[in-house]
C-alpha cells in the first residue's frame, strides 16, 4: 500500500518539491497527476514570492496538472493580507520585494509608497528579490525607526536552485530586523496564516498531509497546523539533517513520486 492511500488531502510545497528553479523534479509531474486522477484534494503553498498565485498555476497546467489558479497559496498574498488586516485599509506601505508581492500588496488595500515616501510608511514588508540593495534597506530603517510595522513572507534562509541554493527571503530580513531592531510577523509557512487558509481550500479532505522539503517552515508549520508531515529530499534538506530534526517529519521520502510507490 502507498502512503499516498493514508490521505485524501495534501498541501504541497512548489520549490524543492515540484521543481528546483525551473526544472521539473524527475517524475514528480506524474506523481500529481495520478493523486489528482485517483480524487486527492491539492492544494500548492509556497514561500516563494517572486510571481502571483496565477502564474504558478500556469506553470503546473504547462507540465499537465490541471489546477485551478485558486489551488495555489503563496505566502506574498497571505502577508500582504495580513499587514493590510493589522495596519487597516489605505496605510501606506513600503515593500522589499518583487513586483508580484507589490501587486498582492495594493491588491490587499494598502498604498504603496516608492523611495523616500517608503520612511513614512505604516508597514513595511519584506520578501526576498534580486534588487534588493541598500537604499531599499536605508528607507525600510527609517520607517521602522519611526514606528511601522515589520511583515515578512517568511525566515527561509536560502531558495534552492539547479547548481546550489540563492539567498532566501530570510537573508534579506535579517538584514532589516538587524539594522532596525524590529523583529517581523510572517505570514508565510511555518506560521499559521498560510495554513489557515490553504486548509480551508480543501476544506472537504479529513486527512490530509504537508508534502515539503524543508523542515523549518513546512515540517514544524504543518505538525503546527495538526498534520501529518511527510519530508522529501528532492530540495532543502539532506537525509541527515531530516533524520535528525527534533521531532523528525512523520515520513522522509526521496522525492514525490515516492508518495505512491
Ligand atoms: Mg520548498
Amino acid at each position: 500500500m502507498a502512503l499516498a492511500d493514508d490521505f485524501d488531502g495534501f498541501l504541497i510545497d512548489l520549490d524543492g518539491v515540484v521543481w528546483v528553479g525551473r526544472e521539473l523534479v524527475p517524475g514528480g509531474a506524474e506523481a500529481l497527476r495520478a493523486l489528482l486522477d485517483a480524487g486527492k484534494e491539492i492544494v500548492f503553498v509556497t514561500n516563494n514570492p517572486a510571481l502571483p498565485a496565477a502564474s504558478y498555476a500556469e506553470r503546473l497546467r504547462e507540465a499537465g496538472i490541471a489546477v485551478a489558479d485558486d489551488r495555489i497559496v503563496t505566502a506574498a498574498a497571505v502577508t500582504a493580507r495580513l499587514a493590510a488586516e493589522r495596519a487597516g485599509p489605505g496605510r501606506g506601505a513600503f515593500v522589499i520585494g518583487a513586483a508580484a508581492f507589490k501587486e498582492a500588496v495594493e491588491a490587499a488595500g494598502l498604498e504603496l509608497l516608492d523611495g523616500e515616501a517608503g520612511r513614512e510608511a505604516a508597514v513595511v514588508l519584506v520578501s526576498g528579490h534580486r534588487g534588493f540593495d541598500y537604499e531599499e534597506l536605508l528607507t525600510a530603517t527609517r520607517a521602522l525607526q519611526s514606528g511601522a510595522a515589520l511583515f515578512a513572507t517568511s525566515r527561509d534562509p536560502t531558495l534552492p536552485m539547479p547548481g546550489g541554493a540563492w539567498p532566501g527571503t530570510g537573508a534579506v530580513l535579517a538584514a532589516v530586523e538587524t539594522a532596525s531592531g524590529a523583529t517581523a510577523e510572517i505570514g508565510g509557512k511555518p506560521e499559521r496564516h498560510l495554513f489557515e487558509l490553504a486548509r480551508q481550500r480543501i476544506s472537504g479532505a479529513e486527512r490530509v498531509a504537508m508534502v515539503g522539503d524543508r523542515v523549518s517552515s513546512d515540517v514544524e508549520g504543518g505538525r503546527w497546523a495538526g498534520l501529518e508531515t511527510v519530508l522529501v529530499l528532492s530540495g532543502a534538506t539532506s537525509r541527515e539533517e531530516a533524520e535528525g530534526a527534533v521531532p523528525p517529519p512523520d515520513h522522509i521520502l526521496d522525492d514525490l513520486a515516492g508518495l505512491l510507490r
